[in-house]
């Protein structure tokens, strides 16, 4: 880390203690060129990024939006609404914890269809189908062949 004082990236951490009841690391560091000492704090970026679509027009993750296309997947399935919920709620934690402030709405396709992977593989195969464009059609076909192999 670069030292704010000097600005030679030669700081070592001389002290690292918990902050802000564990969500945070405070660490103190002294720089090895000119002996300042300084403090950073450290914590775990979960913003909602924005999502960024095909056309580059930019909106706030909405996770009602994904419900509804998996619910539309997932129509007459087996699948009940707490594993729906659980399957939102880790797809919004993996977004945040992108750390981005932007991710590519292909991104949140990818995480739906890993999510409905392991939920129900009509579903999956039934929101690939729409969601995937027309060039990753053969990849999919051969992902088909692999589920349908066990
Ligand atoms: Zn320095």
């Amino acid at each position: 880390m670069r030292c704010p004082f000097c600005g030679t990236e030669n700081a070592k951490v001389i002290d690292s203690r918990d902050a802000a009841d564990g969500y945070q690391i405070r660490r103190r560091r002294e720089c090895l060129n000119c002996k300042e000492r300084f403090t950073t704090f450290e914590s775990a970026e979960l913003l909602i990024p924005y999502i960024v679509k095909n056309n580059g027009a930019r909106e706030p993750f909405n996770p009602a939006k994904l419900r509804t296309s998996l619910q539309k997947a997932l129509e007459k399935r087996p699948v009940n609404a707490e594993d729906l919920e659980r399957a939102i709620t880790r797809i919004t934690l993996n977004l945040q914890a992108t750390g981005e402030r932007e991710v590519p709405s292909k991104l949140v396709g990818e995480l739906a269809m890993e999510a409905l992977k392991s939920l129900d593989k009509v579903a999956y195969i039934r929101f690939a189908s729409v969601y995937l464009s027309f060039d990753d059609v053969k990849e999919f076909s051969d992902e088909i062949a692999k589920l349908s192999e066990k």
